[in-house]
């Protein structure tokens, strides 16, 4: 097969590549709804999936709506989500996002990106994971390993995130690009890492322009 030459050709080809190398890319934070998995979006700011994963139960347990939430003690919810790091600003987010959505969003979760980034602790980067996991909207998450792979593979140069997404966007469909983020993310943790990418293993190392295999 000819190498892909362009940035939007190797994008097309990478996402074809790892849907057959990730088949069920999932969200990793658990969630049983759109409120659920923004708040867990905004928990997991400099944390672990993993490490947010484990105080939701409680948190979900105790505050299972944005009613609930809007009317929790900070000090209690702070008691609740204390193991992960910045845990008092994100209790003010989630608390006051809570109270907005109850205000301004009948208790729902708003689709629009432009609704979703007033909500505190929500920027681009949570919104596109709500809008793309939870809301069948388009939305392409940038983080670290988007942004790392995005520049390895040569499909941008840009360096800010908003810019990363923008010059993004046009290469995948949009319903696929959520799924093209996860993948990025998932292949980032695996296999093209930050310190030592594996490219002897990573199939995309035929096309890649930064492989050394
Ligand atoms: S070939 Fe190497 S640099 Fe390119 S995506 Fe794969 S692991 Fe990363």
């Amino acid at each position: 097969m000819a190498r892909p030459r362009t940035p939007k050709g190797r994008a097309r080809r990478t996402h074809e590549r790892l849907i057959e190398e990730y088949p069920e890319a999932k969200c990793e934070l658990d969630h049983h709804n759109p409120f659920e998995l923004l708040t867990a979006t905004i928990l997991s700011a400099q944390a672990t999936d993993v490490g947010v994963n484990k105080v939701t139960p409680a948190l979900f347990a105790r505050y299972p709506t944005p009613q609930a939430l809007a009317e929790a003690d900070i000090a209690e919810v702070e008691v609740v989500i204390g193991s992960l790091g910045l845990f008092r600003s994100k209790a003010k987010n989630i608390v006051g996002m809570a109270q907005l959505l109850l205000e301004d969003y009948d208790g729902e979760v708003p689709h629009t990106m432009k609704e979703l980034v007033r909500l505190p602790g929500v920027g681009r980067k949570t919104a596109n994971v709500v809008r793309s996991v939870a809301l069948g909207e388009p939305g392409l998450p940038v983080d670290t390993h988007v942004t790392r792979l995005s520049h390895l593979l040569e499909l941008t140069e840009e360096t800010d995130a908003v810019k990363i997404e923008t010059a993004l966007n046009p290469m995948i469909p949009a319903a696929q690009r959520g799924e093209f983020s996860l993948r990025l993310i998932l292949h980032g943790r695996r296999v093209c890492g930050a310190r030592k990418p594996r490219c002897w293993e990573c199939v995309l190392n035929d096309f890649c322009p930064s492989s050394t295999a």
